[in-house]
């Protein structure tokens, strides 16, 4: 990797608690781990809470939970830049000593009244030479060159150059004296010698201030400056019409993708490959031919399709490769994580016979409790659907009924391949294929047309159950039938 320098590679992450951890900011998070793993480096997490009303302790638990769950542990941290406020101001009292910011008393009505029609925006320099002094009710400004060009070096998109005309004279603390974003950004990775800074390419606009703090720290006192991290900016994330991904929009949030039974190791591989991949175009790759593989330098500068469509077979095919053991383990463990459905369907000898019929079809964990709702008398129910389809629409759904009732009851052995050769001889006698036969009887006994085999699952439901079903879905087409029957003598 081409850092430059000997130094060790240290990254961060810095996830603000803003209610939901983002799928961009797992990707973010992932390059971050990758880069440190792969070079012997160190991985730092620090949560940027320094509006600490508007964030939720909630959230900021949220945000470890889910970087847990990815498995993408932290070597320092979490460090809280609401507990780092001295760090910041120490940066402000170096830049206010050697004159690199200035005090600012204009309002905003005022910067607006004064500056409309302005053909560059932003601050137009007003106070930068009044020489106002320091206090409380003054931001403080960092005064930008007025000519020359700051460059950001970014390994995914080369030199990116801003002409200093261009960047208004921003804002390092407000009125009330609390450090902004920019400055406290710059003071800890300062402080924390970050070696790379990984994260989103919205944060490109603002990275000419960064890097003008940074030197001009560097400048006002050589002795402990710091080389300037490289940076990369990863690239966007968007959706299939090409939008960015939003909350509003897009379902974002880690955390839904766990409630819904999403692996984390489909996950991860699958954030893998949004800005990066294998040159061999391999897709589906363990942890680590991920960690020995990926290069920063590789990563791509276009905007990435989240399709979750593509996630959901990633998922599938994780799921069908685990051991069944295995699976059983991740459907107790999202039950009780998620508290979606009770762990105990996910035991006693019925689960572990159908067990690998529900893995085979599953994309997602949460669609396991439908597949065995059938078991229990409390889940089962008929849905109404499948119900005036198959039975209703169905003139002869009765009479299939009724001969399966009798030659199930009749069968020596209640077994996948006997009660199939019972159906196959109705479904003879009826002129229609089995798969039609089946469907009355599906829909009686497990409560839907779609799910596992039919003959194996009335197995494990046992003959008691099933013949009990299918009488009471026999009584309630007669009770359907009853009155118009009784009307018409
Ligand atoms: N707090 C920013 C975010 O949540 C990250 C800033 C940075 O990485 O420098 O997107």
């Amino acid at each position: 990797m081409t850092t430059g320098t000997a130094q060790q590679v240290r990254v961060r992450i810095a996830p603000s608690p803003t209610g939901y951890f983002h799928v961009g900011g797992a990707r973010t998070a992932l390059y971050n781990w990758c880069v440190a793993r792969r070079n012997g480096g160190v991985f730092i997490l620090r949560i940027e809470d320094t509006d600490r009303e508007r964030h939720q302790e909630e959230q900021y638990e949220g945000i470890l939970e889910a970087l847990r769950w990815l498995d993408l542990g932290w070597d320092e941290g979490p460090y809280r830049q609401s507990e780092r406020r001295a760090l910041y101001h120490a940066a402000l009292d170096t830049l206010w000593d050697s004159g690199r910011i200035y005090a600012c008393d204009c309002t905003r009505e005022m910067v607006e009244a004064r500056t409309k029609g302005n053909t560059t925006p932003g601050y137009d320099g007003f106070c930068r030479d009044r020489g106002l002094e320091r206090r409380p009710g003054r931001a403080l400004r960092f005064r930008v060159p007025d000519g020359g060009i700051t460059v950001v070096h970014d390994v995914i998109r080369g030199a990116v150059e801003f002409a200093n005309a261009t960047i208004e004279d921003f804002v390092v603390a407000k009125s009330n004296g609390d450090a902004l974003f920019v400055l406290a950004v710059v003071a800890d990775d300062r402080d924390m010698s970050i070696s790379h800074v990984i994260r989103a390419e919205e944060h490109l606009p603002t990275t000419p201030k960064a890097v003008l703090i940074w030197e001009a720290l560097n400048a006002a006192d050589p002795a402990v400056a710091r080389p300037l991290p490289v940076f990369a900016h990863l690239p966007i994330l968007v959706n299939e019409r090409r939008q960015k991904i939003s909350k509003r929009r897009d379902r974002v949030a880690i955390e839904d993708y766990r409630a819904q039974g999403f692996l984390p190791e489909a996950m991860a591989n699958y954030l893998a490959l949004l800005g990066w991949s294998f040159a061999d175009g391999r897709e589906l790759f363990s942890r680590q031919e991920l960690v020995d593989t990926f290069r920063l330098e590789d990563v791509n500068h276009s905007p990435a399709f989240f399709d979750e469509k593509k996630l959901l077979h990633f998922n599938g095919v994780y799921i069908r490769a685990l051991p069944s053991e295995a699976f059983t383990d991740r459907c107790r463990r999202w039950a009780r994580d998620t508290g979606s459905a009770p762990p105990s369907l996910f035991d006693g000898p019925e689960w572990f016979a159908l067990a690998p019929l529900v893995q085979e079809r599953v994309a997602v964990l949460a669609e396991a409790p439908g597949y065995v709702a059938f078991l229990s008398a409390e889940s089962f129910s008929i849905d109404a659907d499948s119900w005036s389809r198959a039975v209703e629409g169905d003139a002869e759904a009765p009479a299939i009924l009724a001969e399966a009732r009798e030659r199930f009851d009749g069968l020596e052995a209640f077994r996948a391949v006997e009660l199939k050769s019972e159906l196959e001889a109705i479904a003879e006698a009826h002129g229609r294929r089995l798969g039609k036969a089946q469907a009355p009887v599906r829909v009686a006994t497990l409560g839907r047309t779609v799910g596992l085999p039919l003959f194996e699952s009335l197995e494990v439901l046992g003959r008691d159950k099933a013949l009990e079903r299918i009488d009471r879905a026999l009584e309630r087409i007669g009770q359907a039938l009853a009155p118009s029957d009784g009307h018409s003598v």
